[in-house]
């Protein structure tokens, strides 16, 4: 007996339906029931892989290998679960399903049709969901927002299913209530016409999830209620708040559980959410800070930055930096502001902490190896994801073992020290122009060496973590980089890949290629992240005792 509840959004992107789907998720969970999230992405392709981030954000990566919105690391984080490939849905994923069928025969020679084809194909979809994980409740959250050519095919899957079980489906809106500066008041009306345009479609709104800049006042509900036709006490208020993770607890504030319940004619069982609660308290009371800079290229959007594109990178230090007692602030750095021989690189030397993450192509490398170099050289904590692990690799090779031109082949193919490369396998794909789903993606085991900062972290022989990339450490250059003093620090058992790089005599200085970012939870915070927010507090001690002293003199 699964329950669906549709997640849309109204006015404007941005406005958290994913974290608000993800609190009702974990809501419901602290009742004691099971649920799973399902994204719904409306555009064409068939997966987030082939997106560039500053387009689209961060692309997650689920254990079975799917590449997907960012908004499943959401789920995952909130919920505490892995998801998998039939939790995120796209019209490029269920279009092709249905054409694939019409070629095989599959619809009997009848005509196929948008509808009702492609609405079934969507629901048969989000039943296997609720086959699969038994859910009590199966969240949908249908992403854009309402009056979207793009999505409409999707909300008209949506009113089918509540045609057909109307006590079993609910729908709730996420809606924003601007408060425009020269008005000073919070103003309803785009929040009208949004439910007005879902009405269009065949659908009202059980519940109105209102945000804005601060809570709203009775008449505004009450207007609201009016207007939408809904009762008062469905509109939930959802004000601005610091931190994400204070949203089930500011919810629940509002009784959605409640309302849910009753909507759904099931008897009300009690939230249990001491836990969001006490991590909000901890949070609020943070003092000491850390100072992480993160060294990418995805930010630019015109005039304003874009933090999205490495959000499970920003989840994960802040689980760890909390689960320590520290506050982080993480500042963000253009790579390409150390390229050359600019003196800027020298600003690094104010961190406790630097990350390289995940990224693709030429663009930028080289300022992020200077800023690899940096941190090598001055013994700042240094920890490098996936690309940051292989620039990491290429630094080392030509300071440190003296192969000045080494490089990755994904930048120079005709490098005299292809220290990073493919795999015969993927040299095809790159060959037949196979760059969607082909990348070395998913959780794969990686072997622990003892006695390494990695081993000691993890405290474990086998661990399992997420890749994606299409390039490899190559194990031609293995011995001569040991020689010179690379520690490999893990590598999968099946194949012999290198996953881990260190180096001995600084303070943490580790490379995965894999993404540990993908796996860390605020209640588990990812075991590598914590020795490095460890590190980066010590160090921070550090310099700050070398501040006094130097006041002192
Ligand atoms: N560009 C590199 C590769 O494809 C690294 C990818 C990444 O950082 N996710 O191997």
């Amino acid at each position: 007996m699964t329950r669906y509840i549709f997640i849309a959004g109204g006015v404007m992107s941005g406005i958290g339906k994913g974290i608000s789907t993800a609190s009702i998720g974990a809501i419901l969970i602290s009742c004691g029931y099971r649920v799973s999230c399902v994204k719904i992405d409306p555009y064409l392709n068939v997966d987030a892989g082939t997106m560039n981030p500053v387009e689209h954000g961060e692309v997650f990566v689920t254990d079975d290998g799917l590449e997907c919105d960012q908004d499943v690391g959401n789920y995952e984080r909130f919920l505490d679960q892995n998801l998998y490939r039939a939790n995120y849905m796209t019209s490029g994923q269920v279009y092709q399903t249905v054409i694939n069928r019409e070629r095989s025969l599959g619809y009997d020679g009848k005509c196929v049709e948008t509808v009702p084809h492609i609405p079934e194909e969507i629901i048969a979809r989000l039943d296997r969901v609720a086959e699969r994980t038994k859910a009590d409740f199966v969240l949908i959250e249908i992403g854009g927002t309402v009056g979207e050519y793009q999505n409409l095919i999707f909300f008209e899957a949506a009113r089918m299913m509540h045609l057909s079980l109307p006590s079993r489906v609910l729908f709730v809106l996420v809606s924003y209530l601007p408060i425009p500066a020269m008005l000073g008041e919070m103003k309803t009306k785009p929040t009208q016409h949004a439910v007005r345009q879902l009405n269009a479609s065949g659908i009202q709104p059980d519940i109105i999830i209102a945000r804005s800049a601060v809570p709203l006042d009775l008449p505004r509900k009450r207007k609201i209620a009016v207007f939408c036709n809904i009762r008062v006490e469905d509109v939930i208020s959802a004000p601005d708040i610091k931190s994400i993770y204070e949203v089930p607890v500011n919810f629940e504030k509002e009784e959605i559980s409640a309302r849910i319940f009753e909507k759904f004619g099931i008897p009300t069982r009690k939230a249990d959410l001491a836990r969001w609660a006490r991590l909000g308290r901890k949070v609020a009371s943070l003092k000491k800070t850390v100072r992480i800079g993160i060294i990418g290229k995805y930010f630019a959007t015109g005039r304003f930055t874009l933090s999205d594109s490495y959000i499970s990178v920003i989840e994960a230090i802040k689980h760890a930096a909390w689960d320590i007692g520290a506050k982080p602030d993480i500042q963000w750095l253009d790579a390409e502001r150390y390229e050359a021989n600019t003196p800027n690189v020298r600003e690094l030397g104010k961190l406790d902490g630097i990350i390289v993450p995940g990224g693709f192509g030429g663009r930028g490398i080289e300022g992020k190896m200077r800023a690899i170099r940096y941190a090598r050289e001055n013994d700042i904590p240094f920890f490098g994801l996936c690309y940051g692990m292989q620039l990491a690799t290429i630094e080392f090779a030509r300071t440190v073992a003296g192969l000045k031109r080494a490089c990755t082949t994904e930048v120079d193919p005709q490098t005299p020290h292809p220290v990073i490369a493919t795999m015969e396998e993927q040299e095809k794909n790159i060959a037949m122009g196979k760059f969607g789903g082909s990348m070395r993606l998913g959780a794969h085991p990686c072997q622990l060496r003892k006695g390494t900062l990695s081993y000691r972290a993890y405290a474990e022989n086998t661990i399992t973590e997420r890749h994606r990339h299409r390039y490899e450490f190559n194990n031609h250059f293995r011995e001569e980089l040991e020689r010179a003093g690379l520690v490999i620090a893990g590598a999968n058992p099946e194949r012999n890949l290198v996953e881990i790089v260190e180096l001995k005599k600084h303070p943490f200085f580790v490379g995965t290629q894999f993404h540990p970012e993908l796996k860390s939870r605020p209640f588990r915070p990812h075991p590598l992240f914590l020795a490095f927010l460890r590190a980066c507090l010590a160090e921070s001690r550090r310099a700050s005792r070398k501040r006094a002293e130097s006041k002192r003199r």
